[in-house]
């Protein structure tokens, strides 16, 4: 059984005092959905008081983005190491918004992948097809380059530690969601990707979590398939109810 994964990404919002408030709301709460695993992605210069806001409550720390060199003269850039040592247990990378506003690679998300696991990180990595590419009956050409170039030549010990998120990026921040049959299609096919570049307990293993317009109302159509397991959400991430209901709605599939 895979345990749901529940990650806020909450982008380039809030600000100290939000940061800080949306962390306590979640983190009192915590203890209601152990049924889940809960995870907060807050901006960089808000990890270490995002971090003290949760204290011991069961909420894990992620970041939204990384560089894969371990230091030197990268202005403007934050290393694995660096996330690991104020605490974060997870990074967000190949988010469609690195892939698509700063042009971020397969080649770079994949060297980032490999500098995560070096600095104990576990990567969130993320694939999805544009708009164009799902009307041009392209979809899963672009999942499955997405997933080699990004997860190219990872070992299967570094695999179990990873998880995929698919995101198609017309359903990012729109307001559109995938159907449920189409969020499934293409979970299940990552999954066979999985068992044919590994093997059947790699695929059953790691989780594969949906994003794209995740919301209260949506979510437990689709953490009730079988090959979702749990959600990346953006705007309603930025809400304690709202990402609680979610994370309601993860907690409830396992109990089902
Ligand atoms: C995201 O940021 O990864 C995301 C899916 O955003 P939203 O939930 O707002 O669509």
């Amino acid at each position: 059984m895979r345990k749901p994964l529940i990650a806020g990404n909450w982008k380039m919002n809030t600000d100290s005092g939000s940061a800080a408030e949306l962390a306590y709301g979640i983190a009192a709460r915590a203890d209601e959905f152990t049924s889940a695993e809960l995870l907060v992605c807050p901006p960089s210069p808000y990890l270490a008081l995002v971090r003290d806001a949760i204290g011991d409550a069961a909420v894990g720390l992620g970041a939204q983005n990384m560089y894969h060199e371990p230091s030197g003269a990268f202005t403007g850039e934050v290393s694995a190491a660096m996330l690991a040592d104020i605490g974060a247990q997870y990074v967000i990378l190949g988010h469609s918004e690195r892939r698509h506003v700063f042009g971020e690679s397969d080649e770079e998300v994949n060297k980032k992948t490999f500098a995560a696991y070096a600095a104990n990180l576990r990567p969130i990595v993320c694939v999805g097809e544009l708009l164009a590419e799902r009307e041009a009956g392209k979809t899963a050409e672009v999942i499955r380059r997405q997933f080699e170039g990004s997860l190219a030549s990872i070992s299967e010990q570094q695999i179990r530690s990873t998880v995929i998120a698919y995101e198609p990026v017309w359903a990012i921040g729109t307001g559109k969601v995938a159907t449920v049959e189409q969020a499934e299609e293409v979970h299940a096919d990552l999954r066979k990707q999985l068992a044919a570049c590994y093997n059947t307990s790699v695929a059953q293993t790691v989780r594969i979590l949906y994003g794209g317009s995740v919301k209260p109302d949506n979510a437990a159509q689709l953490l009730g398939q079988a090959n979702i397991d749990g959600a990346l959400i953006g705007g309603a991430s930025l809400k304690p109810d709202d990402f609680l209901a979610i994370a309601a709605a993860g907690v409830a599939t396992v109990q089902a």
